[in-house]
């Protein structure tokens, strides 16, 4: 099939390159000229693992393009994914702006029937509206389909590759059958595409990210009940996650959920909800949560200092909001560095991948280190703050005698207690004891 992509962020570039991977030919577009440029000189300007050698491999197999023409990627197309930023608008709802300039543009390049996918995530209704766009465009038929996009940064390929399924909302059989062609080879292995009206297929995406920060959120608040009473989180994650109603995935407490989804995704199921009348009462309380859970380490750091943060240096492993990802949009790094910032201490900071992301939005603020020993140099405590593997096992002896004072504020409970205390660190966890 022969398919454009618009937009080539974290989704968009994904989903172009796995669409190329299965034998089509696809072409992507998008309006960052340097980014597109990059693209064709063979630089991939996100990190995602695996994703460097599939688009390499289908560009020189010539079915995978990048342009900012997106004139001439529409009339080659029958179907056009839309699969660009839907940030937060100031009132927390999504802002369509680009989904709907995209359609416009779409509009305008038509040369005869197509299929519009929006791929971004877009609230109920966007649909309608993208149809909108286009039809004050042109007079070509078309239809406009909602698939949203599951994938998680990080493990992205893998995702799209091997969906747990694929929602696709239309009220058109024709085009369920396009695009269930489509993805069949993405579902070899018999995961179900789901076929819906478009605003169920809308909704979805929502009510799933909704769902997910539902459960880090009550994780969260549990682990501030642990802490109060003594008991270890970690022990009751494993004893409800055990239980198949309930499940292990996505019951970790940390120091709050980040990312280009969660917040905004919350936030916007909360706008569309008020919009209607109806107040989203579980998703402002997760909201809530979240907030204070990005303030915990810098609170527990607070009561540990007695004569305060300022002047002090203190090194932070981990920048991007979570592992396997250089993105830190709305990371509890960040925020966490701001806090530290404001209270007058020096951040010496590494992450594997997401230092130039960082310096991007921090600035020069803070120091940055490619090696992540390095910015535990006259350290007076070290917050770890994303999960990488990484920082999983590293050389405590090494640790202790190049900090200044051995403490760890832990955000993700990825050491053993006992194993600290023998190397004479205090360590302090979330929602479970440590060594105080
Ligand atoms: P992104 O910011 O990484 O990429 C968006 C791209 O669109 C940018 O490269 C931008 O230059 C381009 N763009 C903007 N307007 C354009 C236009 N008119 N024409 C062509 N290109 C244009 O965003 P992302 O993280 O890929 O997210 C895209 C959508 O997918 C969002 O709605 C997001 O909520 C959703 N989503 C994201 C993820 C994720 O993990 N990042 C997962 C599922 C769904």
């Amino acid at each position: 099939m022969r398919i454009a992509v618009i937009g080539t962020g974290y989704v968009g570039l994904v989903a172009g390159t796995c669409f190329s991977e299965t034998g089509n030919s696809v072409i992507c577009v998008d309006v960052d000229e340097r980014k597109v440029q990059r693209l064709q000189e063979g630089h991939i300007p996100i990190y995602e693992p695996g994703l460097e050698e599939l688009v390499s491999k289908n560009v020189e197999e010539q079915r995978l393009i990048f342009t900012t023409d997106v004139d001439r990627a529409v009339r080659e197309s029958l179907i056009i994914f839309i699969a660009v930023g839907t940030p937060p608008g100031e009132d927390g709802g999504a802002d369509l702006k680009h989904v709907l300039t995209a359609a416009s543009s779409v509009g305008k390049a038509m040369n005869g029937y197509k299929i519009i996918v929006d791929k971004s995530t877009v609230p109920v209704g966007t649909a309608r509206k993208v149809a909108s766009a286009i039809a004050a465009e042109t007079t070509h038929p078309f239809n406009v389909v909602s698939n949203p996009e599951f994938l998680k940064e990080g493990a992205a390929i893998d995702d799209f590759m091997k969906p747990d399924r694929v929602v696709v909302g239309t009220d058109d059989p024709r085009v369920a059958e396009i695009m269930k062609e489509l993805y069949s080879p993405f579902v070899r292995t018999g995961n179900p595409i789901i076929i819906m009206d478009v605003a169920s297929a809308e909704l979805t995406k929502y009510a799933a990210n909704a769902m997910l920060a539902t459960r880090i959120s009550f994780m969260n608040e549990m682990s501030r009940i642990c802490e109060r009473v003594g008991a270890d989180v970690t022990k009751v994650r494993e004893g409800i996650g055990t239980d198949s109603r309930i499940g292990m995935p996505f019951l970790f407490p940390g120091c709050g959920y980040g990312g280009s989804c969660f917040p905004k995704d919350s936030r916007a199921i909360i706008s569309t909800a008020e919009e209607l009348g109806y107040p989203f009462r579980i998703m402002k309380a997760v909201e809530e949560v979240n907030g204070e859970q990005k303030r915990v380490l810098f609170e527990k750091a607070s009561a540990f200092y007695k004569g305060g943060l300022a002047g002090k240096i203190f090194a932070i492993w981990g920048l991007a909001f979570k592992a396997k990802t250089d993105d830190v949009r709305e990371a509890s790094a960040l925020v966490l560095i701001e806090q530290l910032l404001s209270a007058g201490a020096i951040v010496h900071a590494s992450d594997p991948e997401a230092i130039e992301t960082s310096r991007a939005v921090l600035g020069d603020r803070v120091k940055y280190f490619d090696h992540s020993y390095d910015a535990l140099e006259g350290a007076s405590g070290l917050f770890v703050a994303t999960e990488w593997n990484e920082f999983r096992n590293p050389d405590f002896e090494k640790m202790k005698a190049l900090m200044k004072t051995p403490v760890i504020f832990d955000g993700r409970n990825l050491y053993k207690p006992s194993t600290l205390a023998e190397y004479g660190f205090k360590y302090f966890r979330i929602g479970a004891p440590g060594v105080e």
